[in-house]
């Protein structure tokens, strides 16, 4: 049976209509809005010049690369590896299946983290800031970005990612503010001293990633698996924290999983004796991110 994608006369319309369908029958969740974005991206276009030109015809071989596409995401690859592509805080990142996918969610650490700087003048520039567990970057890129006045280490054990996250450094033009390091947690950075330490690490739970979606099974499990309880890796990073955070005035900000607030701020509450410790929800309401500050 012919199919609307594989005629070489299709219009955007009719392959955007197939797109969608086979991405609901597949069971994705926002199939209309990812059957446009499957499309802009197989045909770079924007949405504005997309729907202009709904009635256009569309190349064979661009008709054929959705069909492709769309297969992909049919079987529950996630659209961000389709594409290669994924927004964060107004920026646009390169992704690959070696990094985790930036979450929506995670721009809350970005904002706790300015609303620390703009509370905190007498802290002399550049502001010296940590990723741990960097991944593509996304932390380490947005913070030199966001913060003319900064200078960033990010480290992650996975030579695939590093790739990754200095190739969305030179996108963004912060590469010169930013140096990454490959080793494990804070062992690379240890003699040097940070006000902001930002740790996005693996902490989701066993039993949560069995049950979690197709899509999240397609991501690294060394960026996401925090073993039993989710803590395995804070765990490890904790003793570490005390000899990397500046005691004059420093910020660190863990990422977490609702499940792990408590045990997170436990944690960090006996690495740091002399930070104060709090928990901030994201926008859906739920426990985000642990804090630990030092005035
Ligand atoms: N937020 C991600 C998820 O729930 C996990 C990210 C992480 O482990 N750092 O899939």
């Amino acid at each position: 049976m012919e199919r609307e994608g594989e005629r070489g006369d299709a219009s955007i319309r009719e392959l955007l209509v197939w797109c969608r369908a086979r991405l609901k029958y597949a069971g994705i969740e926002e199939y209309q809005l990812e059957g446009e974005l499957l499309l802009q991206h197989v045909l770079e276009i924007d949405p504005a010049r997309m729907f202009a030109g709904i009635n256009d015809p569309v190349e064979p071989e661009a008709a054929a690369e959705l069909r492709r596409s769309t297969d992909r995401r049919a079987g529950r690859e996630p659209l961000a590896y389709i594409t290669g592509r994924k927004a964060f805080y107004g920026r646009e990142l390169e992704v690959t299946p070696d990094v985790l996918i930036p979450r929506p969610e995670t721009e809350l650490l970005v904002e706790l983290a300015l609303c620390w700087v703009s509370k905190h003048p007498e802290v002399p520039p550049p502001i010296r800031i940590a990723d741990i567990g960097t991944g593509s970057g996304t932390l380490a890129v947005t913070l030199a970005a966001e913060l003319g006045a900064a200078s960033v280490d990010a480290v992650d054990l996975s030579p695939a990612a590093l790739v990754v996250a200095r190739g969305n450094a030179m996108r963004i033009g912060v590469e010169d503010r930013i140096e990454f390091y490959e080793g494990d947690l804070a062992a690379p950075l240890e003699r040097q001293r940070y006000q902001m330490v930002f740790a996005n690490l693996p902490y989701v739970r066993s039993d949560t990633l069995e049950a979690a979606q197709p899509e999240v099974r397609r991501e690294p499990v060394m960026a996401l698996l925090g073993g039993e309880d989710g803590l395995d890796v804070v765990r490890r990073l904790a003793p570490m924290l005390e000899a990397v955070v500046d005691p004059s005035g420093c910020i660190a900000l863990f990422e977490i999983d609702p499940l792990t607030f408590a045990g997170t701020a436990d944690l960090l509450s006996e690495a740091l004796p002399t930070a104060s410790v709090r928990v901030e929800k994201d926008l859906a309401g739920l426990e985000r991110c642990v804090v630990a500050e030092i005035d």
